[in-house]
């Protein structure tokens, strides 16, 4: 068994982070698996290197034990580049030029648009587009995403993907929830789904433990694994904590940072305890 933890440094750690970390280790030391952390900083606009070392130290002082070395993504953006172009040749991915405005002007004209579980799915403006244009316009030198068109992929795949939730039971996947997702960016030639789903392949990740709001993004995950040949591990997607108002707690909120509580004088053992692991 081997799991991780993938943190992007866009802040501080908070409880929920703590819950999430300590739920991944706890299920791997009993079971005498392996803990990867790995930093997922492909996003060079939010992510801070003085964050990531806060990580490490926050998680040290949980007690939580990691493998060396730590994958840290913003160095291996080429491999997830080389990911993406073998998919573009597969025919795949198709060049996205549209700015979010020209999406919503889009959605607006066409009256209702399918909704997915993140809003307005794409409308596949630039799916449409003849190769013509779509050359024409890459001459251009104009700066486009690369999006997944998911028919061509469902046919490819040519069959169901069921994926195992621990909590939630056996899930078939529903990718047409998230549509044709943008798998490389314009601003920084990766994205958060490739990335992820390229390093647990790379990891041999065989249990992924995070938490329920991204329970979504699996269905799309594992149609990446099965295009790019990797195995579809276990999910065990966990319930969110959230403060006294029943808000989710968010990075903003400083003082749930784990940083914040050290400085009180709390100590590892007591939080572990709040947060329901034996201590
Ligand atoms: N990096 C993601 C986050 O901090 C988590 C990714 C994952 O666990 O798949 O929200």
């Amino acid at each position: 068994m081997i799991t991780r933890f993938a943190p992007s440094p866009t802040g501080h750690l908070h409880k929920g982070h703590a819950f999430s970390a300590l739920t991944a280790y706890e299920n791997t030391r009993q079971k005498g698996g392996k803990f990867l952390l790995r930093i997922e900083d492909i996003d060079f606009n939010r992510c801070k290197s003085t964050h990531s070392r806060q990580i490490l130290e926050d998680l040290d002082w949980l007690g939580i034990e990691w493998e060396e070395p730590v994958r840290v993504q913003s160095e291996h953006i080429d491999q997830y580049s080389r990911a993406a172009t073998e998919l573009l040749e597969r025919g795949l991915l198709y060049p996205c030029f549209c700015t979010r405005k020209d999406i919503q002007r889009e959605i607006e004209a066409a009256g209702q648009a399918p909704h997915g579980s993140e809003g307005p799915l794409y409308p596949g403006t630039c799916k449409r587009l003849p190769s013509g244009e779509r050359a024409r316009r890459t001459e251009l030198g104009e700066s486009y995403a690369l999006r997944l068109d998911l028919d061509k992929a469902m046919a490819e795949i040519d069959s169901s993907i069921t994926w195992n939730d621990t909590l939630q039971g056996p899930q078939e996947a529903r990718p047409e929830i998230l549509g044709d997702i943008v798998l490389v960016r314009k601003d920084i030639r990766t994205s958060y789904h490739l990335a992820s789903v390229f390093d647990d392949g790379l990891q041999q990740v065989t249990d992924i433990v995070r938490g329920v709001d991204l329970f979504d993004s699996t269905h799309i995950h594992c149609v990446l694994q099965r295009l790019l040949g990797l195995p579809i591990p276990t999910y065990h997607h966990h319930r969110l904590l959230t403060d006294e108002n029943g808000n989710r707690l968010a990075k903003r909120d400083r003082s749930i940072t784990l940083k914040s509580l050290r400085d009180a004088g709390i100590t590892a053992k007591q939080l572990k305890k709040e947060l329901g692991f034996a201590v």
